[in-house]
């Protein structure tokens, strides 16, 4: 493999608290709440939780997949808590969140992927939480149209579903996970509501090309893919995928600018960009849409 790429300034993470996030930070601690913000250890917890964001990661945490660039753990996965839903909504409820991203790892030991209780957790936050704007980040489903209609049929506010990379990598770098597939997912979400916008995202530096980078954004808009985030992928750990290249911020401007010429209502690109960073704004730019 490759020599290690060393890490750029611009990756730093800045190191802002806020007291949002310290009330927050307390009470996660007290209820032992799992947040995708804290185990990612995502760079950008100090904003989000300013901002009263979230992602909250539902159906366990054992994923029967295993990506190449991912650091969930892989394996047979635990029983399904019926009680999650209303756990989420709660801990939601609790730090007052204006957006919660939700989540899951792929199971596809399930017969529906996990579509029921991805609905019941929108279901449960809007109950306690109706001014919260929910946004659900979704596995493939295996390309089941079923599961996806369960999750439409409560109508998100955002549906998400991240292609991750572009076509030529998707095999090496996502295990089982096909491009089309995404991409018809995508297709059938918007056919199923049009009025929710969809969503997707691309991690940058794991071997793509830059004019691969434009077809991707080009095949999104061909399914009328409404909102893209486009962010640096970092090895979470050695034996993950490496680093092939550190995008600069100015890269990371230019794509935000072929992006929006495309027609995307909101394009986030930058370093640090991650599926649900500044997703609150999405909401407001998707409804002035
Ligand atoms: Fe959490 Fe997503 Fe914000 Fe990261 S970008 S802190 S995972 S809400
Ligand atoms: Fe990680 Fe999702 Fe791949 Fe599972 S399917 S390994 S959670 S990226």
């Amino acid at each position: 493999s490759k020599t290690k790429q060393p890490k750029p300034d611009w990756i730093r993470i800045k190191l802002t608290t806020g007291d949002n996030y310290k009330e927050i930070k307390s009470m996660m601690r007290s209820k032992t709440l799992h947040t995708v913000c804290e185990e990612a250890r995502c760079p950008n917890i100090y904003e989000c939780w300013a901002n009263r964001t979230a992602t909250f990661m539902i159906l366990g945490d054992i994923c029967t997949r295993a990506c190449r660039f991912c650091a969930v753990n892989t394996g047979l996965p635990t029983e399904l808590d019926l009680q999650e839903p209303e756990r989420v909504a709660e801990a939601a409820e609790q730090m007052n969140l204006r957006h919660c991203v939700v989540t899951s790892v792929a199971r596809d030991d399930l017969k529906d992927g996990g579509a029921y209780i991805f609905a019941e957790t929108v279901k449960a936050i809007r109950r306690r939480l109706p001014l919260c704007s929910v946004e659900v980040l979704i596995p493939d489903f295996m390309g089941s149209e079923e599961a996806l209609k369960i999750v439409m049929d409560v109508k998100p506010d955002i549906l998400n579903h991240n292609i991750e990379t572009v076509e030529r990598m998707s095999d090496r770098v996502r295990a089982k996970a096909k491009y089309e597939r995404s991409l018809q997912l995508l297709k059938n979400a918007k056919a199923m509501q049009p009025d929710i916008p969809t969503k997707s995202s691309i991690m940058l530096g794991v071997g793509e090309q830059w004019h691969e980078i434009l077809e991707a954004m080009d095949d999104l808009r061909s399914v009328g893919c409404d909102i893209m985030t486009i962010g640096q992928y970092l090895q979470p750990s050695p034996k993950h995928l490496n680093v092939d290249k550190y995008y600069t911020p100015e890269e990371f401007a230019i794509l935000k600018e072929e992006g929006m010429k495309r027609g995307f209502s909101h394009v986030e690109s930058g370093p640090l960009v991650r599926s649900s960073y500044h997703a609150h704004e999405q909401v407001k730019s998707a409804e002035r849409n």
